[in-house]
C-alpha cells in the first residue's frame, strides 16, 4: 500500500501502449514499485515473459560469460532448467554449456547449505564464481524449502569471501510466504512466475526479476538487447492486471497457505507423509504428500481437478511435458492456464510418487478441492 501511494498509482497507468512502448508510465512505475516492495534496488515485470523458466534464463544468461562458473548450491535446479544451464538436452541448443559456461553443484546438507562444500570450491577455482545459484523451494524434490534467513546468511557468507560473485534465488513459490524476499537480505536476483505467487491470481502471465541495479540492468539486456533494456516494451493493456495482481498477491497467498496447512493435517491424519507438517513455519506454498504408488498419486490428481471451478469434468493423465524428464501428471482447474497460485498439483511419475500440491485463490476454493482430493484417494483402490 505503501508502494502503491508513494509511487502515484492512477488510472492513466493501465493504459495500453503500442509499439516501442516508449515512455510507459505505467510500466516504469510498477517496475519501480516492485524493486520497493521486494527491497531491492532495481526490478522489471513484463507480461511478455512467457514464464518462471525463461525469467530464470534471462538472468543466468544476462549474467554469466564464457569460462564462468555457475554454482548450484541446493543441489539439483528446477527440472526445465537442466536444458537451459546444458546439463541434459543436445549439444549446440544454446544452452549455457554450448556458449562455455562451466556448471558445478554442491548438495544440502541435512537439509541446509553446505558451507564447506561452497568453501572448497572458491579455494578450488582460480577466478572468482561469477554466480551462486539456489532454489528457494523444493521444486519436484524431496527437500526442505529454504527460508528467507537461510538464504540471507548465504548472502552475507558469499559476499565476505567473494563481493563479486552474484547471488541469484529461483523465488519461485516463496513471495509473500513471508514478510522478506531475499533481496532484502542483499541477493542480487531474485526470480519468478506470474502466474504463482506475485501475480495473485489476477495477471494473465508474465514474469519478474528483481535486485542489484547492476545484475538487473544486465538481465534486462539479455530481455530486449543490449543498450535498450527495459525502456521498450509495450504493456499492450496488461499494466492493471499485473498492478492489482500485485496488490492481491499477499493476500492470495495467505490463502494458498491456510490451504496448505489444513491440507497437511488432513493427509497426515490420513496416513500419509506429508512435508512440511501441518504446524511448521513455510517459506513457500508448496505441500507434498508422499502418495507412494502412481495409483494414488493419479487420484489425487484427479480429486485436485474434480474440486476445481474450471474444466472439473476432466481426467488428468501423466504426460510427457516440454523440459522434464519423466512423466508429469497435472492438475489445474484453473481460470489462467495452467496457472498455479490457482489449486492445483502435480507430480512426476517416479517413485515414491510424490505429488506436489499448491494454491487455492480463496481458502474455500481450495478446502473444497482438498476434500475431493481425499476423496479421490479414499476410492482409489489400494495395491
Ligand atoms: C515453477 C517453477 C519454475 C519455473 O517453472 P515455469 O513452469 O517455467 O514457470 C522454476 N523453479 C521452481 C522452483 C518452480 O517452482
Amino acid at each position: 500500500m505503501d508502494a502503491f501511494r508513494e509511487h502515484r498509482v492512477s488510472d492513466s497507468m493501465f493504459i495500453p501502449t503500442s509499439g516501442y512502448g516508449y515512455d510507459d508510465r505505467g510500466r516504469d512505475e510498477l517496475d519501480r514499485i516492485w524493486a520497493d516492495v521486494m527491497g531491492a534496488q532495481a526490478a522489471f515485470v513484463r507480461h511478455n515473459i512467457v514464464n518462471g523458466t525463461q525469467a530464470l534464463s534471462i538472468g543466468l544468461f544476462g549474467l554469466l560469460r564464457p569460462g564462468d562458473l555457475l554454482l548450484s548450491v541446493a543441489g539439483k535446479p528446477y527440472d526445465t532448467l537442466e536444458q537451459v544451464i546444458g546439463i541434459t538436452g543436445q549439444a549446440g541448443d544454446g544452452s549455457l554449456k554450448d556458449f562455455g559456461v562451466r556448471y558445478r553443484q554442491i548438495e544440502l546438507q541435512n537439509g541446509g547449505i553446505d558451507y564447506e562444500g561452497i568453501e572448497s570450491v572458491f579455494r578450488e577455482e582460480k577466478a572468482p564464481v561469477k554466480v551462486v545459484f539456489v532454489q528457494r523451494s523444493k521444486g519436484y524434490l524431496n527437500r526442505r524449502t529454504l527460508t528467507v534467513a537461510e538464504i540471507g546468511e548465504l548472502v552475507r557468507f558469499v559476499k565476505k569471501r567473494s563481493p563479486k560473485t552474484y547471488v541469484v534465488v529461483d523465488n519461485c513459490y516463496g513471495e509473500f510466504v513471508e514478510t522478506e524476499e531475499p533481496t532484502h537480505h542483499g541477493a542480487d536476483l531474485i526470480i519468478g512466475s506470474l502466474i504463482k505467487n506475485p501475480g495473485g491470481g489476477m495477471a494473465e502471465t508474465g514474469g519478474y526479476l528483481a535486485g542489484s541495479e547492476e545484475a538487473v540492468r544486465l538481465a534486462s539486456y539479455r530481455l530486449t538487447t543490449v543498450g535498450v533494456g527495459c525502456e521498450v516494451g509495450a504493456s499492450l493493456g496488461m499494466n492493471k492486471s499485473l498492478y492489482k495482481g500485485l496488490f492481491y498477491a499477499p493476500h492470495t497467498t495467505a490463502n494458498a497457505l491456510k490451504t496448505a496447512h489444513l491440507a497437511a493435517y488432513m493427509f497426515a491424519k490420513m496416513g500419509y507423509d506429508v512435508e512440511p507438517s501441518w504446524d511448521a513455519e513455510r517459506s513457500d506454498i508448496i505441500q507434498s504428500v508422499i502418495c507412494g504408488t502412481p495409483e494414488k498419486l493419479c487420484a489425487f490428481c484427479r480429486g485436485i481437478q474434480a474440486g476445481s471451478p474450471v474444466d472439473a469434468f476432466v481426467t488428468p493423465e501423466p504426460w510427457d511435458m516440454p523440459g522434464y524428464a519423466d512423466q508429469v501428471i497435472m492438475a489445474a482447474g484453473t481460470f489462467t492456464q495452467g496457472s498455479s497460485i490457482e489449486l492445483s498439483a502435480d507430480g512426476p511419475m517416479r517413485s515414491p510418487y510424490t505429488v506436489y500440491f499448491q494454491g487455492g485463490l480463496t481458502y474455500e476454493s481450495g478446502k473444497i478441492g482438498i476434500m475431493s482430493a481425499a476423496q479421490s484417494m479414499l476410492d482409489s483402490p489400494s495395491v
